[in-house]
């Protein structure tokens, strides 16, 4: 069995990404990524600060706007907009969920589908449908890059993704499609999971319920991938996968924390580069 190392491999993709703003710099352009925050959720302010943190290491110019709880609709659009017209700025993400009263979709669409580094934007979404695509959603992207850099092939494999948002489930399974995995994606309607899950090569679990996926829903030598970020009992963060059960059985897995996450954050140091490029024909 082997831990996938997603802090290293993720270091990686951090270092080529720096090595070509250095590039870029020389040419006169500094990606730059705005990171808005809505409201005081904890959890929220934990991706932002890590987010900051990857742009500084990266290169980049990154600026944050934190808004208070009761903003409105309209001042967060505008924001969006006045974003969208500033040449400094090649990225613009808004940190879900937002509080109660507004928006999400609308915010959503607001941003310019060119500076959309979290591809969320439908022009975006419908572009990954059909397979071309500028920005590719960072949570999936990532874990596919994980793939890659442990030799691990998709093609013909029996691919399980639990969980369908539009966030992490759905796009998952689009991109394991693409290369040629024979995708199911299930839900919280699916009948017999475990009968499904247990003939997963390929299982990734995107639920949001803490060690929720237990050994006997594993085939033998499966690659599982654990995308849940959750809280034990004890206030520890954890997965969607029962790890210390599951780890056995598998021939690859990912730990939380240290697996998917950092390849999230790498993911969008990625996006925004590929925008700034973008945005300056460089
Ligand atoms: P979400 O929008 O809440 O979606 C959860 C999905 O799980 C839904 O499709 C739901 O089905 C399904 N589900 C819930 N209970 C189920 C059950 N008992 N059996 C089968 N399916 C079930 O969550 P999300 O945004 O995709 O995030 C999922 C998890 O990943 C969360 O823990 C989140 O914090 C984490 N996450 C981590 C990263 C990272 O970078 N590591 C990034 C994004 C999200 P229905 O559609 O039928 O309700």
């Amino acid at each position: 069995m082997t831990i996938i190392d997603g802090k290293k491999v993720s270091a990686l993709v951090k270092e080529q990404v720096a090595e070509e703003t250095k590039l870029l710099k020389a040419k006169g352009i500094i990606p730059g990524l705005a990171v808005i925050l809505v409201g005081d959720d904890p959890a929220s302010r934990v991706y932002v600060n890590n987010k900051k943190k990857a742009c500084e290491e990266v290169g980049f110019k990154s600026e944050e706007f934190k808004l208070p709880a009761d903003t409105t609709q309209e001042e967060l659009l505008n924001l969006v907009y006045e974003l969208n017209d500033r040449n400094d700025i090649n990225g613009i993400l808004c940190q879900l969920p937002l509080p109660k009263g507004l928006d999400e979709n609308a915010v959503i669409e607001a941003i310019s589908p060119l500076k959309d580094v979290d591809a969320f934007h439908k022009q975006n979404v419908g572009r990954i449908m059909i397979g071309d695509y500028d920005f590719l959603p960072c949570t999936p992207a990532g874990i596919m890059e994980m793939l890659h850099s442990y030799d691990i092939d998709v093609d013909g494999k029996n691919c399980v993704v639990i969980g369908r948002s539009n966030i992490v489930g759905k796009p998952m399974g689009m991109l394991l499609l693409h290369e040629n995995g024979t995708v199911t994606i299930c839900h919280s309607h699916t009948k017999n999971l475990k009968e499904i899950t247990s003939k997963a090569d390929i299982l990734v679990a995107a639920i949001g319920v803490a060690k929720f996926v237990k050994s006997d829903m594993i085939k033998d030598g499966a690659v599982v991938i654990d995308v849940g970020m959750n809280r034990d009992e004890n206030g520890k963060l954890c997965g969607d996968v029962d790890f210390e059960e599951v780890k056995d059985k598998c021939s690859f897995i990912t730990p939380v924390p240290g697996g998917v996450g950092p390849m999230t954050i790498a993911t969008l140091m990625k996006n925004t580069l590929k925008a700034a490029k973008l945005q300056n024909n460089a």
